[in-house]
């Protein structure tokens, strides 16, 4: 089992939360080309160790927060609203341990 710490709610159970995905990717600019775009709507990494997710609190506050997860071993490191938690906020977790 999950426990989530909900930064408006506290610890949660993973139950009360909805997984959206990658919280990395950042959408490119309306003028971008297509194979930007396809990368972006299709295409993600499998990460393996830290990683960064959007959840939502739909049984809860109901606010989207970015998660840092361990896929290895499903060890939760923080959560963080989504809008300070957003790639543009600092430098994407699990990036390195993907590689
Ligand atoms: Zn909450």
């Amino acid at each position: 089992m999950l426990r989530i710490p909900c930064p408006f709610c506290g610890p949660r159970d993973h139950s009360e939360f909805s997984y959206l995905g990658d919280a990395t990717v950042t959408r490119p600019e309306a003028e971008a080309p297509l194979d930007e775009w396809f990368g972006y709507v299709y295409l993600r990494d499998n990460p393996r160790g830290r990683h960064r997710e959007h959840w939502h609190h739909a049984q809860g506050c109901r606010q989207w927060l970015v998660v840092e997860r361990d896929t290895l071993t499903h060890e939760i490191l923080g959560a963080l609203p989504a809008r300070e938690g957003s790639p543009a906020a600092g430098p994407a977790a699990g990036k390195d341990a993907a590689e």
